[in-house]
């Protein structure tokens, strides 16, 4: 067995006790995962994969999606027009936060909140729902390397009890922030959150952003290498709820994490990595998922200002 393999059994075995944290119930399908759930998956650059736990089971993608939907619209739009659109100002405050949705804001703040992230779905250009959800699933499917699709249960489930989206999506169309059908964008939204994926498949996609939009087990490119730093930035400074000042302090790769219980991150030039595990903290980020990574980055010194 590898050192690494070895290193991710011994953190599995170490974290598998641990109790804390409850899993999301906010939208109901949600509530059905099982707490005991828990994988961590590494993908290097060179194809090598090191794995332990339920890194087969599938759960839906949840806010990790942002980050993908994000990049489609970097390629559709180009940084500036889209940064016109949304911004990339970190809040400090909750995902599904209202408070900065006022009569000053231009654009929401950044593309990892829900109110920024709604925003960008709607921008996703395609002549009717079909074909824009078909755009964004064939996205998916270049970083996962195979075939994605919805988890219907879960996104009829949001569909009918995503009120506080539903409030954010006509704050914006009423302060001028967006100006698509927000019913359309909402669907596309709770559609792009039902994505199922596994931790397998989010290390891949990882690894995928680590190697400039390439992603390295199928060779196919799945994002212009000339988006990638503006993604890995966003997810830097953004991507993990009101946590985020802290993980980059503690932690120091960008990531992305999500209510389902998975943490996406990117180790640049050198791996993706992903830990699923649903009982989530007070922020919302997945807990076991950030012992986990918390002793990864001490390890092996991923921490991008890590410098001895
Ligand atoms: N679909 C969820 C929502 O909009 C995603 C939240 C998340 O994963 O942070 O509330």
């Amino acid at each position: 067995m590898t050192q690494v393999q070895a290193f991710l059994e011994q953190l599995y075995h170490k974290f598998k006790g641990v109790s804390e944290g409850r899993v999301a119930s906010y939208i109901p399908e949600l509530a059905r995962a099982n707490p005991d759930w828990f994988g961590i998956s590494i993908v290097t650059l060179d194809g090598r994969t090191y794995e332990v736990g339920d890194v087969a089971q599938k759960f839906t993608i949840q806010s990790i999606s942002k980050v993908f939907v994000y990049a489609m619209a970097l390629e559709d739009y180009g940084r500036e027009k889209l940064l016109k659109k949304v911004g990339v100002e970190p809040t400090g405050d909750p995902f599904n936060s209202l408070i900065r949705l006022d009569e000053d804001s231009k654009r929401p703040d950044n593309p990892m909140v829900n109110a920024g992230a709604i925003a960008t779905t709607g921008l996703i250009p395609g002549k009717d729902p079909a074909e824009r959800l078909n755009r964004l699933l064939a996205m998916f499917q270049r970083y996962v390397g195979d075939e994605v699709f919805v988890d219907v249960s879960t996104f009829i489930s949001e569909r009918s009890t995503g009120h506080r989206n539903r409030a954010m999506a006509h704050l914006m169309l009423n302060f001028g922030m967006i100006d698509q059908p927000i019913d359309e964008a909402l669907d596309l939204y709770f559609q792009q959150c039902a994505v199922l994926v596994t931790a397998h498949d989010l290390a891949v996609m990882a690894a995928t952003l680590a190697n400039q939009g390439v992603n390295p087990i199928t060779g196919q490119r799945a994002v212009g290498a000339e988006h990638v730093r503006d993604i890995l930035s966003v997810m830097y400074t953004c991507g993990m709820y009101n946590f985020a000042g802290e993980w980059a302090f503690r932690v120091g790769i960008p990531a992305k994490s999500g209510v389902s219980g998975g943490i996406l991150a990117v180790v640049p030039n050198q791996a993706g990595i992903a830990v699923f595990s649903p009982p989530l903290d007070s922020r919302g980020n997945s807990v076991r998922g950030l012992k986990v990574f918390e002793a990864l980055s001490r390890e092996y010194g991923f921490h991008l200002f890590d410098l001895s």
